[in-house]
């Protein structure tokens, strides 16, 4: 089955889809973009990725292409004609197609809209939540507005294939301070020595992860201590437990940074209980 994509008003299989040249997004990464887990064939946490998305246009002062209700129905749509029952969903916004020339275009240029859906393996999610994974540690390259889910990613895709070049499943980036950001795809989370749950605060620093925001509550259900807190390196390195978090991985524990182990180089039990709390509370998978 050839996959159908929806692209500025059509749904089209996947080989005569087309952006234009001059598509702001292609020249400039001048856009922002979405992503939600599909389980079961269900959007998960829809309502805060779009509210999202709504702020990330609203920062670059991109117009919506098409209503919210609308959106919702494309990306639904998408997802039931590529028959994607496990994976995601990807929905990016551009200024749209003007002449190449850096100032926002003159005129009532009209925003690109493109829609894909396609399964992932998500037997191999649960493999590395049952294994862990290795993150290392990068300086922070990104620009100073981390917080808009924008299309340019290029300093996230060179630390991400580091990463992958030293055998890591993820690079946290480390500011000037010396505390971690987050990483390339994920946000970062440590269980400190003193058994202290803890992720970075919000500001430009961070995307605000919709995973993030939904395990915060999980957290004061659960008993679990937690601080919205920086935390450098080094408490990374001697924490009792690390994890990521995403959209598409959920909860992802973290047993090595810089090939030094955490731990005792297993899944830990918060970040465990996490993950199962957050798949069950979003329909018993998990
Ligand atoms: N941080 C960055 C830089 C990301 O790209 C992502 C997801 O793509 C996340 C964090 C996690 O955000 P979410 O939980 O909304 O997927």
């Amino acid at each position: 089955m050839s996959r159908i994509v929806y692209v500025n008003g059509r749904y089209l299989p996947q080989a005569q889809a087309r952006v234009h040249i001059d598509d702001r997004g292609y020249q400039f990464g001048d856009g922002v973009y979405e992503v939600c887990a599909i389980r079961g064939g269900m959007l998960i946490d829809e309502a805060p990725h779009l509210k999202r998305l709504e702020r990330s246009l609203g920062e670059l002062r991109i117009a919506w292409p098409v209503g919210v209700e609308q959106l919702r129905h494309v990306m639904r749509e998408t997802v039931r004609r590529n028959r994607v029952e496990n994976g995601l969903v990807y929905v990016q916004i551009t200024r749209g197609v003007a002449r190449r020339d850096h100032p926002f275009p003159a005129g009532n240029v009209k925003p690109s809209l493109v829609v894909t859906a396609r399964s992932l393996a998500i037997e191999n999610y649960d493999r590395w939540a049952e294994t862990g994974v290795a993150a290392m540690t990068l300086p922070e390259t990104r620009w100073a507005r981390c917080d808009i889910k924008s299309t340019s990613l290029l300093a996230n895709v060179l630390a991400k294939q580091q990463a992958r070049e030293a055998g890591a499943f993820e690079a946290w980036f480390v500011d000037r301070e010396g505390l971690v950001t987050e990483g390339a795809s994920t946000n970062a989370w440590i269980v400190d020595a003193e058994g202290v749950l803890r992720t970075r605060r919000l500001d430009h620093a961070i995307l605000p992860g919709v995973t993030r925001g939904e395990i915060i509550p999980l957290c004061r259900q659960h008993g679990i201590a937690f601080e919205e807190r920086a935390f450098s390196v080094e408490s990374a390195k001697s924490a009792r437990e690390a994890f990521v978090t995403s959209a598409s991985a959920g909860v992802i524990p973290v047993v090595s940074i810089d090939g030094g182990k955490i731990g005792d180089a297993k899944p830990g039990p918060v970040a465990r209980a996490l993950r199962a709390a957050y798949w069950g509370s979003r329909q018993g998978i998990g």
